[in-house]
């Protein structure tokens, strides 16, 4: 299955990191996390004092990004400006931001070639993403959409938190998740929406193994 781009879009917490590890995994795949780059990118402004609403400024620093994936131990470190910022860029605070210069077009046409360099000729590719089935490459020989109600996805987060020690606010978790999801769906460029080719699964009331058997099958049947 060498050249297969499987693109799986989503909102954020629908599972989708799970499931594209999991299929890459399984399939021997490559792995783009888009949204890692985003985080970078808002990462390096932040740092830089690159304000959110600058969008020449940014789509500046994006085109100039020097970042690294770093494949390790089955993890891939993420280095920017020679410094390891794997969890720099997991903080709510950098999610926020992400999500802020992800609405400038010349931020995400400066990325697009950054992201389309995940294909390699021999090696097919799991692309995780918001805009991977209907922007980045639409035409992939697959394309999933995974879903979950808001709630299910704070549900989650809060438990995530729990077992690391942290004890969550519910409430704020949920708003902050309804507060990135709308600025997602409404920009004016690249919206998170289903290609119009894409499977839906909808992970609500589903285990991770039956979202990751379902994709399997579809797989399967697609290629
Ligand atoms: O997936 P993740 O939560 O890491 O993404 C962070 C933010 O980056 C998202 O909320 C979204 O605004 C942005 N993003 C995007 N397009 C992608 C991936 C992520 O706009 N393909």
């Amino acid at each position: 299955m060498k050249n297969i781009i499987i693109t799986v879009d989503g909102p954020s917490g629908a599972g989708k990191g799970t499931l594209c590890y999991a299929l890459a995994e399984k399939l021997g795949f490559g792995l783009l996390d888009s949204g890692a780059i985003y985080r970078v990118t808002a990462l390096a402004a932040l740092k830089s004092a690159v304000a959110l609403e600058d969008e020449l400024a940014l789509a500046n620093l994006a085109r100039h990004l020097r970042v690294q994936f770093l494949p390790e131990n089955g993890e891939v470190s993420i280095v920017l400006n020679g410094e390891n910022v794997s969890d720099q860029i997991r903080t709510q605070e950098v999610a926020d931001a992400a999500s802020k210069v992800a609405i400038f077009p010349q931020v995400r046409t400066a990325l697009l070639q950054l992201q389309q360099d995940f294909v390699k000729l021999d090696q097919g590719l799991i692309a995780d993403g918001r805009d991977m089935g209907t922007v980045v490459f639409p035409d992939a020989q697959v394309k999933l959409f995974l879903d979950a109600s808001a709630e299910e996805r704070a549900k989650r987060r809060f438990k995530q938190l729990q077992n690391k020690g942290i004890n969550g606010n519910f409430a704020q978790i949920l708003a902050e998740i309804q507060d990135r999801d709308f600025r997602d769906r409404n920009r004016a460029v690249a919206p998170l929406k289903p290609a119009d080719d894409a499977l839906l699964l909808d992970s609500t009331e589903l285990s991770i193994d039956e979202v990751i058997q379902q994709a399997l099958d579809y797989i399967a049947l697609k290629v």
